[in-house]
């Protein structure tokens, strides 16, 4: 029996019972005639004593040359300490010790095990395994398990079925690249890796298996953008007989359940907005709803006022910046640089200081008196003390700007607050996006998405204003689920792969498979994945999704620890039929 009882397990009942512990050193205090080590593992520390009256000299002599991540063994009785330790739930007793094993030694760790560790991001990369061994990145995955169990246990009750989908497979196209894996049977062919298991769930559908879910791998080999992992997991799951209101029901109602159980937080019902209305408001098909800051659009009122840069623009739109009346100009002037940045690309930004005593001043001031820009107040919702912050230019572009600017100034008032949630339904998505590169349509879900049944006529006309019947969950500004109802006729898929400019060869040879099986007695189905990274980071009030995977890849998708990708030998090129004749 390598131990009784766990680091993080003794109390004050224990005293006097006789125990056996195992663990890490995490520190040794050695006074010379007493020794103390802090012992530890993934449940806590247990102190450790060894006095040179009391302990055998053997044990003692040995207890001094432990170092810090040896691991050992010791036996002792567990005593009541006296100076106590409020700190950790250890901290009435320590263990006096009378017997000690070396299990291992261990060399010297490139970075402190500590909560607070002197090890950069990268070291701490290359030895992950150390810094799982620290709390911050031990609560985290502990956390992640506690949710993950949450969702299986909800979804089980619910009658859902967790089926395992295949890793090797063909391509589902989900907007990315796929990592293709070569088949060594089979000379010249590779398998992809799922982007997600989309059309396997719905096959699952046709299969009669009414409700689905997996907690599941998807691979996408994208450009990698910051906090992204070429490998993450979802919540995939999919239902039969349902409507898009069954859906969201459901789904809202796991989200409520999540964050009541894992967080302690009630929420109300979800507000529901289009994704036209999102883009409206928010300038944002995710927008963070924790704070105000709503679009309000000026053009009428800002037009035709002799400020010509203005007069010639789609779209005048601002946002009240609460309570930044009292920005100073190197502050307005440092964010008019900040929004000229090639991230952003705006032109410029117009401002107008509503001051407490009910005054404007503005950069624009030559063109608009107060009664102007008391209008311009009303439709921005700003209030006396308030800065309202303008832009002008393309529609859509500007919207994007000015939802940047929104979020830059929540984040630097302190309104985006971690333990505060605003989840939301963004629905009736575009079915379509003009890719201006390659000149036609993308699915703007994926190709598998129905167009709301009063836009199908529309795939004919007007493909590119067709509504899809499609939602994303939205939380706290990030889209942490989306899914949609399905195309169940074949007829209406092939419509639809074609739209996308598949030749009916293409489309056979790449999803053949689905249009077939839809021909025998497909049922209505519609789903939804959740990135599950991204909720339990969010859930665990952080914004990085790393230190919640055990294993991440870093920003240029390498495993740094194993160091992966790795080239293979010739061999192994050969016998997969892939050495080059160069
Ligand atoms: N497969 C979709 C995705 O990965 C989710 C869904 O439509 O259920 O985004």
């Amino acid at each position: 029996m390598y131990r009784s009882h766990t680091c993080g397990e003794l109390r004050h009942a224990h005293i006097n019972q006789t125990v056996t512990l195992a663990g890490w050193v995490q520190k040794v205090r050695d006074k010379g005639f007493m020794i103390w080590i802090d012992l530890r593992d993934r449940y806590g520390i247990t102190q450790l004593i060894l006095d040179e009256e009391r302990t055998p000299k053997a044990v003692f002599d040995l207890a001094k040359t432990l170092g810090r991540e040896f691991v050992i063994q010791v036996e002792g009785t567990v005593i009541e300490r006296e100076s106590k330790n409020k700190n950790i739930p250890t901290g009435d007793i320590e263990i006096m010790v009378s017997g000690l094993t070396v299990l291992n030694s261990a060399d010297l760790p490139p970075f402190t095990i500590e909560d607070q560790t002197d090890g950069g991001e990268d070291l701490r990369m290359k030895y992950r395994y150390l810094d799982i061994r620290r709390n911050p990145v031990k609560d985290k995955l502990m956390f992640r398990h506690r949710v993950a169990m949450e969702v299986r246990n909800y979804l089980s009750q619910q009658g859902f079925i967790e089926v395992e989908t295949p890793y090797l497979i063909k391509s589902t196209p989900e907007g990315a690249r796929d990592f293709v894996v070569p088949s060594r049977m089979n000379e010249g062919q590779f398998y992809a890796l799922p982007q997600s298991p989309q059309t396997f769930k719905q096959l699952l559908m046709v299969g009669g298996m009414d409700r689905y879910f997996q907690i599941v791998k998807c691979f996408r080999d994208e450009d990698l953008r910051a906090d992204r992992q070429p490998e993450f997991t979802q919540i995939d799951c999919e239902m039969t007989f349902v409507e898009q209101e069954d859906i969201l029901n459901i789904f809202e109602a796991l989200t409520k359940h999540l964050l009541k159980t894992i967080k302690g937080v009630e929420v109300d019902n979800f507000p529901r907005i289009s994704y036209a209305e999102a883009m409206q408001k928010y300038g944002n098909d995710k927008p963070d709803i924790r704070f105000g800051m709503e679009f309000g659009e000026l053009n009428t009122l800002a037009k035709g006022k002799g400020f010509n840069v203005f007069d010639a623009q789609e779209l005048i739109v601002g946002i009240a910046v609460p309570g930044a009346a009292e920005y100073t100009r190197k502050q307005i002037d440092a964010l008019i640089d900040w929004v000229k940045r090639p991230q952003i690309g705006a032109n410029g930004l117009v401002w107008v200081k509503y001051n407490t005593d009910g005054s404007f001043k503005s950069s624009v001031d030559k063109f608009y008196n107060s009664d102007d820009l008391f209008a311009w107040a009303e439709a921005t919702g700003s209030k006396p003390g308030d800065l309202i912050l303008v832009m002008a230019g393309d529609a859509h572009k500007t919207r994007t700007q000015l939802s940047t600017v929104r979020m830059e100034m929540a984040e630097r008032l302190g309104l985006r607050k971690p333990e505060e949630f605003a989840p939301l339904w963004v629905v009736d998505f575009p079915l379509l996006e003009w890719d201006e590169e390659t000149q036609r349509y993308h699915a703007m879900h994926h190709p598998f998405t129905s167009p709301k049944p009063e836009d199908i006529p529309l795939l004919e006309t007007d493909p590119g204003n067709a509504r899809a019947n499609a939602y994303d969950l939205v939380l706290n500004g990030n889209e942490i689920g989306g899914g949609s109802i399905r195309i169940h006729n074949s007829e209406l898929q092939s419509k639809m792969f074609k739209l996308l400019g598949f030749t009916h060869e293409q489309a056979e040879a790449q999803f053949g498979f689905l249009m077939n099986a839809f021909k025998y007695g497909a049922p209505p189905h519609a789903g939804i994945a959740f990135g599950f990274d991204r909720l339990v980071a969010i859930l665990g009030g952080q914004e990085s999704i790393r230190d919640f995977i055990a294993f991440p890849k870093n920003n240029s998708g390498r495993d740094v620890m194993i160091n992966a990708p790795a080239p293979i030998d010739d061999e192994q090129l050969e016998e997969l039929k892939l050495k080059l004749n160069l």
